[in-house]
């Protein structure tokens, strides 16, 4: 598909909204909205009023360390919006004595399937819309008004196109995709940025999130693989699996200790993803 009607389709469906309230960047923190946040600087597309990142506080310091990067080359406003502490609620929902979870992660279950998670909506998603509620104005609880319509442009890439329509969080949102408008993959934001000389940026997710492949895992720092690695020890603490299911959880897909996992492997199949199916 050519650009130009790659553009059209994707506003047939998602049209822009004309003179929003606000239009945001709901920014992931990695290369594809840091692509979108570049871009927008230099005017290839539409200008978001504030780029707004959902953080748990659990970011990998270089996610942290290149948002610092990039809002030192651009005048868009970048906000860090913390609605939840990620290894706060793990830790609480343990202390819970029905093991109630208080926030769920998409942890590996050893009978085999996934926990089923919440986090994205508690972290990103929810942290997205308190954030424009505070740039709009309004109080807690207060009304947004009627005409209020605001632009969510996501970071989606024709890669996982699949994962495009999460949004709109709230009925006076409208999401945009600009980097399907512009038939960019990931590989073309890395290009992207390259071309122009911006560092990469690195994969955003939480340093406990078990959506890594090896490689992922691999590139934390010692440190922060450390933490990962207490994390999961501590969720199977007392042999107890998580309320609402029959066995255990673990942060890796092969169900063994973290600390176990031979990561030197290739990995058989792609990433999965916080970031494309919360739509941040
Ligand atoms: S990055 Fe992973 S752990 Fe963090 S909110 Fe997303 S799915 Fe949950």
């Amino acid at each position: 598909m050519s650009v130009q009607s790659s553009r059209e389709f994707w506003r047939a469906i998602h049209p822009p909204v004309e003179k929003p309230t606000l239009r945001i960047l709901s920014h992931g923190g990695g290369v594809q909205t840091s692509t979108l946040l570049f871009m927008a600087e230099r005017g290839e597309i539409d200008r978001p009023d504030a780029a707004i990142m959902g953080d748990g506080g659990n970011e990998p310091q270089a996610v942290y360390d290149y948002l610092a990067y990039a809002s030192e080359r651009t005048r868009i406003p970048v906000y860090l919006y913390n609605n939840a502490n990620i290894l706060e609620h793990i830790r609480r929902s343990k202390g819970l004595p029905d093991g109630k979870q208080l926030m769920a992660l998409p942890y590996y279950l050893a009978d085999g399937g996934r926990m089923m998670r919440t986090c994205t909506n508690t972290v990103k998603i929810e942290a997205v819309t308190k954030q424009v509620r505070q740039l709009l104005g309004l109080t807690k609880g207060q009304r947004v008004p009627l005409n209020t319509r605001v632009e969510v442009m996501i970071g989606i890439s024709t890669d996982e196109k699949s994962r495009a329509g999460g949004f709109p969080a709230e009925r006076w949102q409208s999401v945009r995709y600009p980097l399907l408008e512009e038939e960019m993959s990931f590989g073309d934001c890395l290009r992207w940025l390259d071309d122009r000389q911006y560092k990469r940026a690195p994969r955003s997710r939480c340093i406990v999130c078990p959506f890594r492949s090896n490689e992922s895992w691999r590139q934390l720092t010692k440190a922060e693989f450390e933490q990962a690695c207490e994390v999961d020890d501590f969720i199977r603490e007392g042999g107890t699996p998580p309320r609402g299911y029959q066995s255990l959880p673990y942060l890796h897909a092969d169900r063994v200790p973290l600390r176990q996992v031979d990561l030197s492997r290739v990995d058989l199949f792609p990433e999965d993803d916080c970031t494309g199916s919360c739509s941040t």
